[in-house]
């Protein structure tokens, strides 16, 4: 399949991957917008947040998850972070195959723009 966040499951593209269970993949983003910039991936293929069925809500609570465990493995935990998924063009999504930004090392401003 052609999708570039596959390729990096499949290390047919390298990546500086910082977590891995059966389920997800966690790597570093290759464009940070944080000290810390991290992508959390599921193993299986789904293009979008549109896609998602019943059968994927535990996969998406583990993307969650490992966001908080990884969060507090760097050490920004507490002190607070920002997690997000975007969707579709207008939502700035790039690469289509759901993912999770773990950012923190820096203050983050809401409303985002
Ligand atoms: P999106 O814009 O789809 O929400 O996020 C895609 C993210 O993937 C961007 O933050 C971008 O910097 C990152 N990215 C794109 N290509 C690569 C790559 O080849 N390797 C890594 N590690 N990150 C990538
Ligand atoms: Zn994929």
């Amino acid at each position: 399949m052609d999708c570039l966040f596959c390729k990096i499951i499949n290390r047919e593209i390298p990546a500086d991957i910082v977590y891995e269970d059966e389920h997800v993949l966690a790597f570093n983003d290759i464009n940070p917008q944080a000290p810390t910039h991290m992508l959390i991936i599921p193993k299986t293929h789904i293009a979008t947040l549109n896609d998602l069925e019943e059968a994927d809500l535990a996969l998406v609570g583990r993307l969650q998850y490992t966001a908080a465990k990884l969060a507090k493995e760097a050490g920004f935990a507490e002190e607070g972070y920002r997690v997000l998924m975007n969707c579709n063009e207008k939502g700035g999504q790039t690469v289509y195959h759901i993912h999770m930004h773990l950012m923190g090392g820096r203050r983050f401003t809401w409303p985002a723009g």
